[in-house]
């Protein structure tokens, strides 16, 4: 059913995401990398600075608190178990950037970029079958990272400079995704010729098949998910190599890398029974209608969940039912979407193991998440509907406000937005600020403070957070008019107690933001 609408949409992708172009010469003016020594730490996090501002501005860039807050749940046992093995030294984890960031894109890719930045497409989230899948390409890109791939590929690559590394990386990601643009028929015409540049060697691929296998079963996961997963991969590329599976292209799969896990496998037998993902399948739901959501698309959602095939588990059944309840709210259906919320509860109820001591003690914390994200999707519901005190009552049950996970803190900090003079308001306003004093990096939390803080009457504070932000998504020159701006209304109005502090933080922000501009703006950033 939905291959239909896949099929209509395509040909995908031309090139692979890590693909560069021979350089003949060397442009006028612009120095080499590190002349054949390895890149240092430093030159490559500033390419990838370079690489992932122009993502953050991409139209396709997605923020969604719930899909974000799964990849890191993902996420954080694999670096956790990295750490521990000694792939991971503490000046990598400190120096690189370690943000992953989503794609609206529904091609089947995940890359890693320099730096310690990673790209995840929704398409990907979407065609897994359990998280443990997920967990395992997350792992192998990891390696990459952990094994310095990139940089070890880029000093091959001498007389490249990062300006162009960079340019071309961006120009292969564009290609990967919409083949009408002109990048893209770039990209593409010279794809021949430009291919295993800057792509992984066969060597670097077996070495984060290798690495990635080892982290992912320290970290927990059914080692089973690796070969599930590229086995999956191949498969679907066999049946239909029309580019819907980047991932492969620059992440050659050879038979010779499926033997290996294979054989790595048989070594591990895992003792624990797979149980039904209902956790990846209610993602899956939501990453199809994120990545996909025209009408038709929309409407083809709904059918597939009013016709159930007869072989769905219980957890394809609720991954259908969470989509469908997504694609009616996206339509503004509300009572359709009442209807396969309500399902949707029920269907959860009766599958899901309620003596919740055994479920604790089995479950992980992916699996756990499953109750709290059909309380994000009730407050979703509500919150379409302008029901913004439902929507409150659905993340925080019980009236009690604990420190709120990220999504919920997300959700309710809109709900009392829309809500002036709640008492909730000043607590989550704390809550956000404490969020973004241990994670800075965190656009979206220093948008809704500013939104939060405006709506209090705290227009400098909101402004500087309006800049911090823009910081956030290395957008300077954003950045640098939000600074402004707080710098002038310090100026022209009279500070409030405490204003002052905020006042000479703005100063000090504002230099340091100039001075990150000048050091953007001179081409040289490799080591000589
Ligand atoms: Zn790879």
């Amino acid at each position: 059913m939905k291959h239909k609408y896949r099929d209509r949409l395509l040909p995908w992708l031309l090139a692979a995401a890590l693909v560069c172009p021979p350089v003949q010469a060397q442009p006028a003016g612009l120095p080499g990398l590190g002349d054949g020594e390895s890149i240092s730490l430093s030159a490559e996090r500033q390419l990838g600075d370079r690489i992932a501002r122009e993502l953050y501005r991409d139209p396709d860039y997605i923020e969604d608190p719930v899909l974000d807050e799964y990849i890191q749940l993902l996420w954080a046992p694999l670096v956790r178990a990295a750490a521990a093995r000694g792939e991971l030294s503490a000046e990598l984890q400190e120096r690189f950037a370690w943000r992953i960031l989503l794609g609206r894109d529904r091609s089947v890719n995940a890359f890693a970029l320099p730096g310690g930045y990673l790209g995840v497409h929704l398409g990907l989230i979407a065609v897994v079958g359990s998280h443990d899948e997920l967990a395992s390409v997350l792992a192998h890109e990891l390696s990459h990272v952990s094994q310095r791939h990139i940089a070890r590929g880029m000093s091959e690559q001498s007389r490249m400079t990062p300006w162009l590394v960079g340019a071309m990386i961006l120009g292969a990601l564009a290609a990967s995704k919409s083949p009408q643009s002109a990048q893209a028929l770039i990209v593409g015409g010279q794809a021949a010729a430009l291919q295993s540049q800057l792509s992984y060697s066969r060597d670097m691929e077996r070495e984060a098949d290798r690495v990635g296998y080892g982290i992912l079963v320290d970290a927990g996961y059914d080692p089973r998910g690796f070969v599930g997963m590229f086995g999956k991969l191949q498969q679907a590329a066999g049946l239909n190599d029309n580019g819907a599976f980047p991932y492969l292209r620059s992440h050659p799969l050879t038979s010779e890398r499926i033997a290996d896990m294979q054989a790595r496998q048989q070594l591990n037998t895992p003792a624990a029974v797979p149980v039904a993902d209902m956790a990846q399948a209610l993602m899956s739901g939501r990453a199809r209608v994120l990545s996909q959501n025209t009408p038709d698309a929309l409407k083809a959602w709904t059918l597939e969940a009013e016709q159930p095939s007869p072989q769905d588990g219980p957890a394809q059944r609720a991954g259908k039912l969470y989509a469908v309840t997504l694609a009616h709210l996206q339509q503004r259906n509300m009572l359709a979407a009442e209807q396969s919320l309500q399902k949707l509860q029920e269907l959860v109820k009766k599958s899901v193991p309620t003596d919740s001591k055994v479920t604790q003690a089995l479950a992980s914390p992916v699996a756990l998440s499953v109750d709290r994200w059909l309380r994000l999707l009730s407050a979703e519901v509500a919150m379409k509907q302008d029901r913004f005190e439902a929507a409150l009552q659905q993340l925080l049950p019980g009236g009690a406000v604990p420190d709120l996970a990220r999504p919920e803190l997300m959700a309710a900090a809109q709900a009392v937005q829309r809500l002036p003079g709640h008492a909730l308001q000043a607590e989550i306003t704390r809550q956000l600020r404490q969020r973004v004093f241990v994670a800075p990096h965190d656009a979206q939390a220093w948008n809704l403070l500013a939104g939060l803080l405006a709506a209090q009457g705290q227009a400098l504070a909101g402004l500087r957070a309006e800049a911090e932000a823009q910081v956030a998504r290395l957008d300077w020159e954003g950045a640098l008019d939000r600074f402004r701006a707080a710098q002038d209304l310090a100026k022209r109005s009279r500070l409030q107690a405490g204003e002052h502090i905020e006042a000479s933080i703005v100063d000090t922000r504002l230099r340091e933001v100039q001075a990150q501009l000048r050091a953007l703006q001179q081409p040289s950033t490799g080591p000589r």
